[in-house]
């Protein structure tokens, strides 16, 4: 709907279309009065050693629980909250709950706590001149040990504001990591690993799913860990599900995974079960 609604093929007598674009406008103006109203959530996605399959850390998706449309994705609405600017509130309401609950694990669970909570960051976020400050108060704020936080940015981001890379920079000095998200769509060039302060590289499920395939994707996930790996980058494959695909990853070389055969995005006390140790009664 987000597509017809913007794309330059709309035909101006399509009633079909003309609902999706009111639709779209109408989720757009919705959008700031959820997050008042606490109609957001987040999950963690867990993300696993991909030998033990251990859980070492998460990744935290928000959700929209609609009140009339149920659940909304992400893929609809961060897009339309970008373009409204409610992706910068939605982005430190995302923060603060992923803060506290790391937070909380850290101080019940110690060494055992999950040590990569990774929070997707959008381009308008990473632009705004008081981001690092802002980031800074909530780590304060919520006592999170900051090394166990990874920020993903996309390279679209990356290269979409000047300031995209001190902030980065200045983020890293406070013990923050970053990850750059879906690597091997767009355009992502091997160059940003040199420019960028890069710590993890978020391999892109388009390369993970290829494999099996045994092509050209086969031939580049193979040499793109050996590469990332003398960079002293982490690699993170995304999107596997299924055995063969996790098998032959692992014995390419990569350490870590995530993916549904892993386990879909859950709540937090569900994620929280993986690395707590078993309850004695
Ligand atoms: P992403 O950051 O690349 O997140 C990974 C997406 O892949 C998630 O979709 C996740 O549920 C999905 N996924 C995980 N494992 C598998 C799998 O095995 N197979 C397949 N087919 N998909 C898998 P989700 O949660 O719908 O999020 C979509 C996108 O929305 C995210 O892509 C991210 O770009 C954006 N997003 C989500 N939460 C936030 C947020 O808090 N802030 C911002 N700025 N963007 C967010
Ligand atoms: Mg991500
Ligand atoms: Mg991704
Ligand atoms: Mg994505």
């Amino acid at each position: 709907a987000a597509k017809a609604a913007g794309g330059g093929r709309r035909h101006w007598f399509d009633p079909a279309l003309d609902r999706a674009a009111d639709e779209t406008a109408h989720l757009s103006a919705d959008l700031r009065r959820a997050l008042a109203q606490e109609e957001m959530l987040v999950l963690f996605q867990p993300i696993v050693d991909l030998r033990t399959e251990a859980t070492v850390g998460a990744e935290v998706l928000v959700r929209w629980q609609h009140p009339e449309r149920g659940l909304v994705s992400p893929d609809v609405f961060v897009p339309l909250a970008e373009r409204n600017g409610v992706i910068v509130e939605l982005g430190y309401w995302v923060l603060e709950h992923a803060c506290r609950h790391a937070a909380a694990w850290q101080v019940r669970y110690g060494d055992r706590a999950p040590t990569k909570i990774s929070i997707n960051v959008s381009a308008r976020q990473l632009a705004q001149p008081d981001f690092v400050e802002r980031v800074e108060k909530v780590v304060r704020e919520t006592t999170v040990d900051a090394r166990a936080l990874v920020l993903e940015v996309t390279e679209t981001a990356v290269f979409s504001t000047d300031v995209a890379i001190p902030q980065l920079t200045a983020l890293r000095k406070l013990g923050l990591k970053v990850a750059l998200d879906d690597f091997g769509t767009g355009h992502s060039s091997l160059s940003l690993l040199i420019d960028c302060p890069v710590d993890v590289l978020k391999v892109d499920k388009s390369f993970v799913s290829g494999p099996t395939a045994d092509g050209a994707g086969a031939i580049i996930t193979r040499n793109l860990i050996g590469f990332v790996n003398d960079f002293g980058i982490e690699a993170v494959a995304e999107g596997i599900e299924t055995r063969v695909q996790a098998a032959w990853l692992r014995r390419a070389g990569y350490r870590l995974g995530q993916g549904y055969l892993f386990g879909c995005p859950m709540p937090a006390a569900d994620l929280e079960r993986r690395f707590a140790p078993p309850k004695e009664d």
